[in-house]
């Protein structure tokens, strides 16, 4: 057999924590054939590497003796109301919270209370010893057959330490500190399992509003079919009210839509024939039909979906960090707990040390934060593809910009058009515009829309070229016709420059035919309004590096500059943006990129975040790590604005937790915890987590919106 490596997608059910989605990964690692496997907690799915001769029995073996599932398909979502569930849905979290809170201080006051009044000695007296033995095999046989589980295979989970205090515990007689230390050990359980599945809440409370079927039309008649069915170029019927289930084309009739599932702004737009519409979107006011160009998985609902999901896989070095610090930091605390019983510190200090220390909470710091805040940003507009880069974002310093299409409007007009060694005006826009029919830059679409105005009929190019960042060439009856920057299009730019054209400064597109000048096209595109106020806001934040990054002429960069305050470099090709962003890079910057073209797509990969422009190109939105769902500039402090918070509330959960265990082991160590505050004491950090955790999946970046409720 061939060893051709592969991936695949596993799902898998019954992981509540960051332990666990380690378990499965080993799990499955061990198998053969498989040479890595990626375990996603919050998406409940592993991506694993393989070859042929791995079997994908033997992985749903290896996960099931691991002790959790392997559902049967995919669970689909159900096609509930999502309005009304995510409302309830953020109430039931709420009242689960404070009941937790309440749970957790009746227990607190009668222990330190029956401590006190010494009710707790009484009570192991009068209560046989094997009576409270069996209450704590009872209370903890889910986390001591985890413990068993984990030992046979020889892994030490934070548990194994609580589960030998309190076997020590027991044997000592202390059956009521062993049962309260259990206790607190499932309380620890359930506040990490609470955790995960809030996370996921969000991200599923996203596939709510995925539509699940579609109404096609079929040789004349209406059939209700699932939307992975729905086939490109297939007419669907959207009633008023309804979700468009797929991505498409307008065909007819007229509706507002609602698109905030996709942008987070709920200001309607009008769909006319010819627009394009989106799944998961609301048509309100009219129906419509639609014609289908990606449904499901492939619709850019079912992307985002997906991305979010998958956020999860790229983890950041913070939490890197904290994943190797929980696993050196159970050796030190066995250490700890040996050394305090050798010299003397007693068994029940031993007991309290290895008690104190042991919570999920270092697992639970990172992960719990940025998940919830990429889902709430989804939701805002601002589809971020990585954990990471949340944590890049908030510490970034350089903030490249491109100019067309990302400072600019990217829909240019031609303002004026020169012609030179005796082309007619009509004659040179028919060549430029040829030349330019296939090119997907803005300034190509500016010279089509003029040849249209003037009724000018294209001819077909042949051997047509692009050359992103400087322009075009092909040949258009037989003629060799450039059109761009004087790098494509020498001659005509060296003629200009002995020319007085009306307009100086603006962008000019040089038209070269059979190396002859033919002429030049001027073009003006208009400013986006809300830059300005965006990039005072960056530097409110601190940001005060921001520079422009174009193709275009120096003399255009520097007005705009000027004018938007901020430093520019000119005339560059797409080489010497990512030159540039590796440039500040080496000098030890956190480079932050924002552009829409062809010509960017290499910067913005190379920038620690690369983030795309709603309306950019394809190309562009793949290879950026954050896509903006709207055209709107405001979302970049928002960005901005969400990460530093994350990583705020990041650093608080871990220098909180590390700080707590600190104290918490050197008063154990040296006799001034007894075991049941030990116990108690340390589930206190997951339950701050989690409170400080939910704070992150309601942030609503303070502007409030109307629609589509942030969980
Ligand atoms: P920016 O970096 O500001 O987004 P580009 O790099 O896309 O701008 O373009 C830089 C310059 O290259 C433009 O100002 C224009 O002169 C020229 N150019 C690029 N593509 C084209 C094209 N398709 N047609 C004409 N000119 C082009
Ligand atoms: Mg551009």
């Amino acid at each position: 057999m061939s060893a051709t490596p592969h991936h695949v997608e596993v799902p898998v059910s019954g992981m509540d924590c960051a332990g666990c989605a380690r378990t499965v990964q080993q799990a499955i690692s061990a198998v053969p054939g498989v040479s890595s496997a990626e375990v996603l907690l919050t998406a409940e799915k592993a991506i694993v590497d393989l070859d042929d001769t791995a079997h994908i029995e033997q992985i749903h073996r290896a996960i099931e003796a691991a002790g959790y599932g392997v559902p049967e398909t995919d669970p689909r979502p159900t096609d509930r109301e999502d309005d009304v569930t995510d409302d309830s849905a953020d109430d039931v979290s709420r009242q689960i919270l404070r009941l937790f809170g309440s749970i957790f201080a009746a227990v607190l006051v009668v222990v330190v209370a029956g401590e006190v009044l010494g009710l707790l000695d009484w009570l192991v007296d009068a209560v046989p010893w094997y009576v409270g033995a069996l209450a704590v095999a009872g209370l903890g046989y889910p986390v001591f057959k985890q413990v068993v589980r984990s030992t046979l295979r020889g892994h030490i989970i934070a548990h194994t330490l609580m589960a030998v205090g309190a076997g020590a515990a027991l044997i000592a007689g202390q059956w009521v500190t062993a049962l309260i230390v259990v206790f607190f050990m499932r309380m620890g359980d359930y506040a990490e399992r609470f955790t995960t599945e809030q996370t996921r809440e969000s991200v599923r409370s996203l596939t709510r509003m995925a539509p699940q079927t579609a109404r096609v039309v079929w040789e004349d008649e209406e059939r209700t079919v699932a939307v992975d069915e729905v086939e490109p170029d297939d007419i669907v019927v959207v009633r008023p009210g309804e979700r468009i289930p797929v991505d498409g084309i307008v065909v007819a009739g007229h509706a507002t839509v609602d698109q905030s599932a996709i942008t987070g702004e709920s200001m309607p737009v009008e769909a006319v024939p010819g627009r394009k519409v989106f799944a998961a979107t609301i048509a309100g006011g009219g129906s419509l039909r639609v014609r289908s160009t990606a449904a499901g998985r492939d619709s850019t609902f079912g992307r985002v979906i997906e991305m979010v999901q998958q956020a999860e896989r790229h983890r950041g070095a913070v939490q890197r960090y904290a994943d190797r610090f929980s696993t050196y930091y159970l050796p030190v605390v066995a250490a700890i707990a040996g050394a305090t019983y050798l010299f003397g510190g007693g068994l029940m200090a031993t007991v309290a040390v290895l008690v104190v220390a042991c919570s999920c909470a270092f697992a639970l710091a990172t992960p719990a934060a940025i998940l919830a805040s990429v889902g709430a940003a989804a939701k805002q507009g601002l589809l971020i593809k990585g954990g990471k880069y949340v944590e890049a974002l908030s510490r970034a310093d350089v903030v490249l910009v491109d100019k067309t299409g990302t400072l600019t409007l990217g829909r240019p007009e031609i303002r004026e058009v020169t012609t030179l060694n005796g082309f007619s005006e009509d004659e040179l826009i028919r060549l430029g515009a040829s030349a330019e029919r296939y090119s997907e830059h803005p300034l190509a679409d500016a010279v089509r829309r003029l040849a249209a105005d003037r009724g000018i009929e294209l001819a077909e190019p042949e051997d047509f070229h692009a050359v992103p960042g400087a322009g075009v060439h092909a040949r258009v009856n037989g003629m060799d016709v450039r059109v761009g920057s004087e790098r494509v299009a020498g001659v005509a730019a060296a003629a200009a420059s002995t020319l007085e054209l009306a307009t100086r400064t603006g962008t000019r597109l040089y038209i070269d035919v059979d190396g002859q000048a033919g002429g030049v096209l001027s073009a003006a595109d208009a400013d986006r309004e809300e830059v300005p106020v965006a990039l005072d806001a960056l530097r409110q934040m601190g940001i005060e590096h921001i520079e422009l990054l174009t193709g275009d002429r120096q003399d255009v960069a520097a007005e705009l500059a000027s004018r938007l305050g901020i430093t520019f470099k000119a005339e560059l090709l797409p080489e010497d943006k990512i030159e540039i962003v590796r440039h500040y890079q080496g000098h030890g910057h956190t480079v932050v990129m924002i552009g829409d073209g062809v010509n960017d797509a290499p910067a913005l990969a190379q920038a620690d975040v690369g983030i795309a422009m709603s309306r950019g190109t394809d190309v562009a939105t793949e290879s950026a790590h954050v896509a903006l769902m709207r055209d709107d500039w405001s979302l970049v402090p928002s960005l901005f604005r969400i990460a530093r918070r994350t990583m705020g509330v990041v650093r608080l959960n871990i220098g909180f937790t590390a700080a707590y265990n600190v104290v918490g082991l050197a008063l154990a160590a040296f006799g001034f915890l007894p075991p049941i505050y030990a116990a108690a004491a340390q589930s206190l950090p997951d339950i701050g987590i989690m409170a400080n955790s939910a704070r992150l999946i309601r942030q609503d970046d303070g502007r409030s919106r109307s629609h589509a409720p942030v969980t």
